[in-house]
């Protein structure tokens, strides 16, 4: 599962684009399950996404998600006044998913949904857009 997402991710960050390495090894990238598999998520690709570890950490902690065309979502609820977390958070509401690779199955729309319905916190914030 996890070489499948980052590859199809082609190793980098789906709401960002981190792509470090030490070497020749990805570092700080992780595969995440959009279900949860605990929750029946399969581990195909089209349930994975590439992300970096704050990333995931925010995205199973409810403040990002995943909205209509594959374009980001910042949770009201998170809250974050520095220059980091905006840059890291908040300034992502609305930016399109990077990746999968083309040929490569974007994130099945039920798994999206219920991350939306059981992860996601409270109402996206309204996009600059
Ligand atoms: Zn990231």
């Amino acid at each position: 599962m996890r070489e499948m997402v980052l590859t199809a991710y082609e190793y980098q960050c789906a709401f960002c684009s981190y792509d470090g390495m030490i070497g020749t090894l990805p570092v700080g990238l992780e595969a995440a399950h959009v279900r949860w598999w605990a929750f029946d998520g399969p581990d195909d690709v089209d349930n994975g996404l590439c992300l970096c570890s704050l990333h995931h950490k925010l995205f199973d902690k409810g403040a990002l998600g995943l909205g209509d065309g594959h374009r980001i979502l910042v949770s009201q609820h998170f809250v974050g006044r520095s220059p980091a977390a905006r840059e890291h958070a908040t300034a992502l509401a609305g930016r399109p998913l990077i990746g999968p690779q083309p040929g490569i199955r974007p994130i099945a729309s039920a798994h999206r949904s219920w991350h939306t319905s059981q992860v996601f916190h409270g109402s996206p914030r309204p996009t600059a857009a």
